[in-house]
C-alpha cells in the first residue's frame, strides 16, 4: 500500500502558476502526497516561483532561509522533509540555486513537472535532483488523468491552461526565456479537462496561456483550431455557464476571435488586453509588434462586436528612453479608452532580457512619480466604471461565503466582486444582481428577485 505523505504547495505569481501548481498535487496524488495547508507538517515542500516581479529570486532565497529551519527542526524529530524549487526562478537560476541553497533537494522548471515522481524517487535516495530541460515529450499529456483535475476542483470557478509560452519577445519579459516557445495542447485534452470540471460543479472556466489567443491546438478533426474555435466548443461542454482567456496580445486578436465577443453569449463581457504604453516609441523599443492606433483600432472593433465589453490591461512606466511626452502618451491613452482597470508597475530589468541592456534608463524618482500618475488615471477610470454598474442588475456567480451572517461573495460578469445577502445553497449558483452600492473593492447588491427589500449588512465590507 502507497504510504501517506503531505505536501505543501506554495504558489507564488500568475495564474498559470496557481494551474501548475494544482497540476503538481494532481500528479503526486496517485503516490501517496495529499496536501496540507502548513509548511510545518508537511513532508514534500514545493516552492512554485514567479520571475516576473522585481528580485524574484532574492525573494525566493530568503523563503529558502525559512524553509532550511523547518527542515532542521523535523530532523530534530527524526523526520525528513523534502524541499523543492518549481517554476519560472527554478527555470533560471537552477544550478545557481543548487549551489547556493545546500537546502534544496529538487530543482525543476515549468515544463518538467510531470516528471516529478521521478525527480521525487532520486531526492528520496539522497541525490539533489534537477531538471530545466524544456520538454520535448507532451507534458500535458503525460500528467494526470482529467478525473484527478476534477477532484481538485474547488469551487465555482477554475482555470485551464491551454497553451504555454511565447515567442514575442517583448525586450522587458523572462516568460520566452523560462517558459520556451508557444505550445499549444490539443483540444481533445482540454475538452476532457472542462467536462471534469463542470461535473464536479465548476460553472466558470478561464482558458489560460502566457499568450492565450496565439493558441493553435490540434483539433478532433485533425485541422489546427483556434482560440474562437476553442472557446465555441468549450461552451457546448454541458455546465459551463461563463467562459473566459487570459492574457492576450494584441497582435493576436483575430477577427474569429473578436466576433466570438459578439456570438458566444457565454464568453463574459471582460477582456484583458495588456498594452504597456501608449507610445509609439516606447512600444517599438518594446518590440511589442503593435502601435498606439493598432491597439485603439482593435478596441474600437472589440466594442462594435460586444459593445458592452469592458477592458483591462497592464502598463510599464519608466521604459528605458521613455520621454514626459511617451508617458503623456500613455495617460492620454487610459483616457481615450476608459479602462475599467489595469495593473501598472515601475520597470525593472530583469536579467538576461534586452531591455536591461537599453540606454536611457530611467531614474527611480521619475519611475515612482509616472507611476503614481498613472495609478490615479487609473484608479479614476475604475470608479467611472463602477460607477456606472450603479443600479444595473448583473449576474452574479456566488463562490463563497461573505464575513457578515447571510452574505454570500461572488463575481459580477466584470470580474467585480459583488456582495449580496443570499441564502448559501446560491453557492456555485448564477443568481440576478442589483447593484445598490459602490465600494473601494467590491459592488454591493441585493438579489434582484428581493430587489424592492432594504439594503443588508454591507457596512465594513
Ligand atoms: S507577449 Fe507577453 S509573455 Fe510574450 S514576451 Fe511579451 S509580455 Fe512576455
Amino acid at each position: 500500500m502507497t504510504k501517506t505523505r503531505k505536501l505543501y504547495v506554495k504558489s507564488f505569481g500568475c495564474q498559470m502558476n496557481v494551474y501548475d501548481s494544482r497540476r503538481m498535487a494532481d500528479t503526486l496524488a496517485p503516490h501517496g502526497y495529499i496536501e496540507t495547508g502548513t509548511p510545518e507538517d508537511a513532508d514534500l515542500v514545493i516552492l512554485n516561483t514567479c520571475h516576473i516581479r522585481e528580485k524574484a529570486a532574492e525573494k525566493v532565497y530568503s523563503e529558502l532561509g525559512r524553509m532550511r529551519r523547518l527542515k532542521e527542526a523535523a530532523a530534530a524529530e527524526n523526520r525528513r522533509v523534502l524541499i523543492a524549487v518549481a517554476g519560472c526562478v527554478a527555470q533560471a537560476e537552477g544550478e545557481e540555486i543548487v549551489r547556493r541553497a545546500p537546502t534544496v533537494d529538487l530543482v525543476f522548471g515549468p515544463q518538467s513537472y510531470h516528471r516529478l515522481p521521478g525527480l521525487l524517487a532520486r531526492a528520496a535516495d539522497g541525490a539533489r535532483a534537477i531538471d530545466t530541460e524544456f520538454s520535448t515529450d507532451d507534458k500535458f499529456a503525460a500528467l494526470a488523468a482529467p478525473m484527478a483535475a476534477a477532484t481538485r476542483a474547488r469551487g465555482a470557478c477554475a482555470f485551464v491552461t491551454v497553451q504555454e509560452g511565447c515567442d514575442k519577445f517583448c525586450t522587458f519579459c523572462v516568460v520566452p526565456y523560462t517558459r520556451g516557445a508557444e505550445l499549444s495542447r490539443p483540444v481533445d485534452g482540454i475538452v476532457a479537462e472542462i467536462e471534469s470540471l463542470a461535473e464536479a460543479g465548476v460553472r466558470e472556466v478561464t482558458l489560460i496561456g502566457q499568450n492565450v489567443n496565439a493558441y493553435h491546438g490540434m483539433g478532433p478533426d485533425g485541422r489546427v483550431w483556434s482560440l474562437a474555435n476553442l472557446l465555441q466548443r468549450a461552451g457546448q461542454v454541458t455546465g459551463v455557464e461563463r467562459l473566459r482567456y487570459t492574457t492576450s496580445h494584441p497582435h493576436d486578436m483575430d477577427d474569429d476571435l473578436i466576433a466570438a465577443h459578439r456570438d458566444l453569449p457565454k464568453l463574459m463581457p471582460q477582456l484583458h488586453l495588456p498594452v504597456q504604453s501608449g507610445s509609439d516609441q516606447i512600444l517599438a523599443a518594446m518590440n511589442r509588434r503593435h502601435t498606439r492606433a493598432d491597439y485603439l483600432r482593435i478596441v474600437e472593433r472589440l466594442r462594435r462586436s460586444c459593445p458592452a465589453l469592458a477592458l483591462t490591461s497592464d502598463f510599464i512606466v519608466g521604459f528605458p528612453g521613455e520621454t514626459e511626452e511617451d508617458f503623456a502618451a500613455t495617460l492620454d491613452l487610459v483616457a481615450d479608452v476608459g479602462f475599467s482597470g489595469a495593473f501598472s508597475f515601475k520597470y525593472s530589468p530583469r536579467p538576461g532580457t534586452p531591455g536591461g541592456e537599453m540606454a536611457g534608463q530611467i531614474d527611480e524618482a521619475i519611475k515612482s512619480e509616472r507611476l503614481q500618475r498613472l495609478q490615479q488615471a487609473i484608479d479614476e477610470s475604475q470608479a467611472k466604471f463602477n460607477r456606472s454598474c450603479l443600479g444595473r442588475a448583473f449576474d452574479v456567480l456566488f463562490e463563497r461565503r461573505g464575513r457578515h451572517a447571510g452574505q454570500l461573495v461572488g463575481r459580477s460578469p466584470y470580474l467585480q466582486p459583488v456582495q449580496a445577502i443570499a441564502p448559501e445553497t446560491l453557492i456555485g449558483e448564477i443568481a440576478a444582481v442589483t447593484i445598490t452600492e459602490i465600494g473601494s473593492n467590491s459592488l454591493f447588491g441585493m438579489l434582484a428577485e428581493n430587489a424592492q427589500a432594504p439594503i443588508l449588512a454591507t457596512a465594513g465590507a
